[in-house]
């Protein structure tokens, strides 16, 4: 009997418990609502800064080809003053949902068809509506290129980038993105090598604000710069030994687009300073893609492959000069 009692006691304890539990935690839940919903004078705002966050785009696969890029570019940039103005980002968003992302489907003719649709319609948003992954295209697209066009400094409408290589210096380049690399730890090749002579002067492809300078194990001498909506870095590696910038920049600077930077060199795989260790002269060019600030670093850093972007940037190069006969520092011509 004694033995049944104990039994059932330690039945009724662990009830009190878990219902305890189970109040504690309601109370809380409905307390923060009420506390946030109080504050904010929005239901449930708790809950929608929760979700908003997991929301933003976590991969970019870009492989828009050339072509496309350069047609879609000809159309916004040619109808920029006649009565309807195509957008190259919308453009390239409709031909993604068409090919599923593959734009090795690519063909002008569809890039006709989508644009007579847009221009028919006076807009993207009766035709988008049923494409499913359009917003995503958009995002993304205008995430990468959302800078490139524009009205520049001398109120003509085009070309906002330049070719990280200045005007008048050869370069080579093929498609080496996500080959593997065997310095340090197995790794892929975020970027394209821009083989060329040492000393070409390097140029800031877009205008932005200096957040790495100096030296890195991986890269050398480089320079990170970060485009003014954030959503851009821009990594520029590999620069000359001893000489491997233009003087005075410095980590929180601001540089416009077309500026020189610094000069193409051999640096870095070393974790000393000043090590020219890369065996083929190169700028080791690269695009990073932000959303959100937890991509900055780590495991959800997007990089996309570059190469039919430096094919297209070379429509658009900066001349130079040198500035300086006694440092041989270079200037943008103009
Ligand atoms: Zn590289």
């Amino acid at each position: 009997m004694i033995k049944f009692i104990k039994k059932y006691n330690r039945i009724i304890v662990l009830w009190i418990l878990i219902i305890l539990i189970i109040t504690t935690l309601l109370v809380n839940h409905s307390f923060l609502t009420i506390q946030s919903s109080a504050i904010l004078n929005t239901p449930y705002i708790w809950d929608e800064i929760k979700t908003e966050k997991k929301d933003f785009i976590k991969w970019i696969d870009f492989n828009v080809s050339y072509d496309a890029l350069n047609d879609s570019y000809k159309l916004d940039v040619n109808s920029f003053e006649s009565s309807f103005h195509y957008n190259w980002i919308e453009l390239l968003a409709c031909l993604a949902c068409k090919y599923g992302g593959n734009f090795k489907k690519y063909s002008k003719k569809d890039l006709t068809s989508i644009s007579n649709q847009i221009k028919e319609a006076g807009g993207v948003k009766e035709i988008t509506k049923n494409m499913k992954y359009y917003n995503y295209y958009y995002e993304a697209y205008s995430a990468i290129l959302g800078e490139f066009l524009g009205v520049r400094e001398d109120e003509t409408y085009g070309m906002k980038v330049f070719l990280p290589i200045a005007k008048n210096y050869s370069f080579s380049h093929y498609k080496d993105f996500g080959t593997s690399r065997s310095y340090g730890f197995k790794r892929t090749h975020l970027g394209n090598d821009l083989m060329g002579s040492i000393g070409t002067p390097i140029i800031a492809v877009e205008s932005g604000t200096i957040f790495h300078l100096g030296w890195n194990q991986y890269g050398g001498w480089r320079i990170g710069i970060r485009s003014f909506d954030g959503k851009r870095y821009y990594y520029y590696a590999h620069l000359r030994k001893d000489h491997p910038y233009v003087p005075n920049l410095e980590e929180g600077m601001t540089v416009n687009a077309g500026d020189v930077i610094g000069y193409l060199g051999m640096t870095g795989y070393s974790i000393k300073e000043n090590v020219n260790n890369i065996n083929v002269p190169h700028l080791h060019f690269g695009m990073q893609i932000i959303f959100d600030e937890s991509q900055v670093e780590g495991n959800g850093e997007i990089w996309i492959d570059v190469y039919n972007i430096v094919e297209f940037l070379k429509k658009n190069r900066s001349s130079v000069y040198m500035s300086n006969s006694e440092t041989k520092d270079y200037s943008r011509a103009n």
